[in-house]
């Protein structure tokens, strides 16, 4: 099973896999009856999530809304640090995630918006290099698992910095490796050694250690947010989060 999921994920494009999969997730589904994880996001119980990853990783998918330890992290974070869910705010969404938009677009409080490249997804097509947004716009902008594919992630984080508001934030996560510090080669555009290099056929850089810091040079504010540590261990069990992984929140900088 584990390894029929991995060459899905591989071979299936993503925007393909989030449309057609949730009825073939809901049926897998049935095998994994139980109560002792929960989707914070879905609220649906299992026995345990299912597998993914390229190396699949235990115990990560949520079937019903697709959910991954980063996703239902996030939500947390939302619920518990944030008020995301109560005040009056206009959101930037860039590549949204297919267990948010629903809910988030269904929150009376947001003005909400979702802007992608090319994903169905979303509402807006753009291109993050160059917001098609006036300065001061959002009070929150997400940018999840994007940076790591554009040309400039430094001059995408500029952008940010300047559609936020004062006092704005958002949360910027990417895939984040044990390196000291970040790789990238634009010469590099053949997909193969682009998978051998940055991990994915279609990344374009790794990010190493050095992301936070690396992303502060665009003006933003960037926070490396460690709220699952302050969870309890039932907690991080009950939602299958990622004990060590990092929240990057920014706040609008100069
Ligand atoms: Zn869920």
């Amino acid at each position: 099973m584990k390894s029929v999921i991995s060459l899905v994920i591989r071979y299936i494009p993503r925007p393909i896999l989030q449309t057609v999969s949730p009825l073939a997730m809901k049926a897998l589904s049935l095998f994994n009856r139980g109560n002792e994880v929960t989707c914070p996001i879905c609220n649906s119980q299992y026995k345990k999530f299912l597998p993914y990853g390229r190396k699949a990783r235990e115990n990560a998918l949520c079937p019903s809304c697709l959910a991954l330890e980063r996703h239902r992290l996030m939500w947390l974070y939302l619920q518990e640090k944030t008020n995301f869910f109560t005040g009056s705010l206009k959101v930037l969404h860039v590549a949204p995630e297919h267990c948010f938009i629903d809910r988030f677009e269904a929150l009376p409080n947001l003005e909400y918006i979702t802007a992608d490249i090319e994903s169905p997804l979303a509402k807006v097509k753009m291109d993050v290099h160059s917001i098609p947004f006036p300065d001061n716009s959002f009070d929150v902008v997400f940018c999840n698992h994007v940076l790591e594919h554009v040309d400039d992630d430094i001059l995408a984080c500029s952008e940010f910095n300047r559609v936020l508001k004062s006092g704005g934030w958002g949360i910027l996560q990417s895939p984040v490796y044990d390196l000291e510090k970040t790789i990238e080669d634009k010469t590099i555009t053949d997909p193969a050694e682009r998978e051998r290099l940055f991990g994915q056929r279609d990344h374009v850089r790794k990010f190493g250690k050095d992301y936070a810091e690396r992303l502060r040079k665009s003006g933003l504010q960037i926070e490396e947010n460690t709220f699952v540590k302050t969870l309890p261990e039932e907690k991080v069990k009950r939602f299958a989060l990622a004990p060590d992984e990092i929240i990057f929140v920014c706040r609008k900088g100069n």
